[in-house]
């Protein structure tokens, strides 16, 4: 399995408080894996630190080695908004800008200087389940689509930048059921062409679309195996507590 993003020796401190403690872990190329644990785990914070985004935050102090592809992700060389392009992010919240469907997909193209032709709007919207939906009335503003829908398009703006890394984050967290479940075939499908992490605090999501899942507790990795040893045979008393809701 090859890896496309590894993380060694990773600590975050916010201030004074250390939230990521020495986490190793790594992500393989064309699989999902899913971040599980307790709320205030240090799931988004990790996640936040693979594409930089902690960049934003000036009072994150960041130490390890974080890679894509070998590539150092914190590289001086290399500019923050290259490295989202090539790991890009969709949210808890579907997040669409105030513009029309079609203009969704064309803003960030035209920002980073890639074509933004009808066609690639197309094949955006259809990989990402979309098209069928909106391809009459591409003018719509965004705000008018469902929730569902909404974070569909924004994971259609984000394979249009023609990423390497997809990061979700509770992505289905504010959906109903059938929502969620058209995005996990989204995922599923998508993982062909993409290397996946979502956050997650819903296990049967996690089983049914990841291959790994890493079990995070108050800072650290506690254990991370396939997604099916990890749930069926989990190693760690904590593990087994967690994935058995209680707590
Ligand atoms: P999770 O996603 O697992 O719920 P987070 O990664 O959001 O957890 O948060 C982990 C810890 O880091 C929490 O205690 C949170 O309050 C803290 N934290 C997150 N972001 C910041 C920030 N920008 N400044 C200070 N503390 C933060
Ligand atoms: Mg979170």
């Amino acid at each position: 399995m090859t890896s496309k993003l590894s993380v060694e020796n990773l600590h975050i401190n916010f201030g004074q408080k250390e939230v990521l403690k020495n986490i190793n872990v790594s992500f393989a190329e064309h699989q999902v894996t899913a971040l599980i644990g307790p709320s205030g785990c240090g799931k988004s914070t990790l996640l936040r630190s693979l594409n930089r985004m902690h960049d934003l935050s000036p009072d994150a102090k960041i130490m390890g080695k974080l890679r894509i592809d070998g590539t150092d992700i914190y590289g001086k060389d290399i500019p923050p908004t290259k490295i989202r392009q090539r790991i890009g992010m969709v949210f808890q919240k579907a997040n669409p800008f105030a513009k029309s469907v079609y203009d969704n997909i064309t803003y960030g193209l035209k920002i980073n200087n890639l074509p933004h032709t009808k066609d690639v709007v197309e094949k955006a919207l259809r990989e990402a389940f979309l098209w069928e939906e909106v391809k009459n009335d591409l003018k719509m503003p965004a705000t008018r689509l469902s929730g569902g829908q909404q974070q569909r398009l924004c994971i259609a703006r984000t394979v249009a930048l023609r990423p390497e890394v997809i990061l979700m984050d509770e992505p289905c967290s504010a959906l109903d059921p059938i929502s969620t479940l058209k995005i996990e075939e989204l995922i599923t499908d998508l993982k062909d062409r993409y290397t996946i992490v979502i956050v997650t605090h819903n296990m049967q999501q996690a089983q049914r679309v990841a291959d790994k899942t890493i079990f995070m507790y108050l800072g650290e990795v506690k254990e991370e195996g396939s997604t099916q040893q990890l749930f069926n045979n989990p190693k760690h008393e904590l593990t087994a507590n967690y994935i058995s809701g209680h707590f």
